[in-house]
């Protein structure tokens, strides 16, 4: 896998990937010229779980992002920190990690203040972990429909990481339990939510995931190499 160019495996995996599902190179700590190479190579979005680590990546591209012909999509994938929160929703297109109605008004002011409507996913503690993010499954449902009220957030569906397995085929359960809460709140009344998006699975569980019903899948191993300390 190592001879394979950054270029090369952004090929194979979009080319590997159904119609309809949505690539996600999740970029944490990788150059700004690594993820350039996976974007000139057909990558349509871009993840980052730290604002500060995307800020960076995004000056340093800015200038080539300005000439690049399709424009880039840059997802939030990690937690968001209230002290963040005015510079994540000038840089991202969307936050999938919305875990709380409290976060969700704050993002609704920021974004009203520089007139943008923003993106967001419910992230989902699928595997009703303690030390994990997200929503409770039981609580989701509440959040949806307040987040459908707020004028500047445009909810979207529902993101899940699931308990980390060394086999795949043990989140399979968790994608599971997400893809229910997401057919269930698909026919709920909303207001002005939609469920159209549901992004589940990494490098190693992502053919699981699409199984699953996931439509949006966040690679980063597998396109970048090892994660270097
Ligand atoms: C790092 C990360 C991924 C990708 O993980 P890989 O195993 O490197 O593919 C996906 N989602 C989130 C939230 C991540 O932090």
């Amino acid at each position: 896998m190592s001879e394979l160019s950054i270029g090369d495996r952004v090929g194979d995996v979009l080319a590997s990937l159904p119609e309809g599902v949505l690539l996600v190179g999740a970029a944490k700590m990788r150059s700004p010229e690594e993820a350039r190479a996976a974007i000139e190579a057909g990558l349509p979005a871009i993840g980052h779980n730290y604002v500060q680590q995307a800020e960076t990546m995004r000056q340093s591209l800015s200038e080539w992002e300005a000439r690049w012909e399709n424009p880039v999509r840059w997802h939030l994938i990690g937690h968001l920190q209230r002290n963040k929160v005015k510079k994540a929703v000038a840089l991202f297109d969307m936050i999938e990690t919305m875990d709380s109605v409290s976060l969700a008004h704050t993002v609704d002011r920021h974004c009203a203040d520089i007139r943008k409507v923003m993106s967001v996913l419910i992230e989902i503690n699928s595997g009703r972990e303690s030390s994990k993010t997200g929503v409770a499954p039981g609580e989701t449902l509440n959040l949806a429909r307040e987040i459908s009220q707020m004028e500047h957030l445009r909810l979207q569906g529902l993101m899940t990481m699931g308990p980390r397995f060394g086999d795949p085929e043990d989140s399979r359960p968790y994608f599971r339990v997400t893809k229910g809460l997401f057919d269930s709140l698909s026919s709920a009344d909303l207001g002005g939510g939609e469920m159209r998006y549901l992004s589940m699975g990494m490098s190693n569980s992502y053919r699981i995931a699409i199984e699953e019903g996931a439509n949006i899948v966040r690679i980063g191993t597998t396109l970048f190499g090892e994660r270097r300390a």
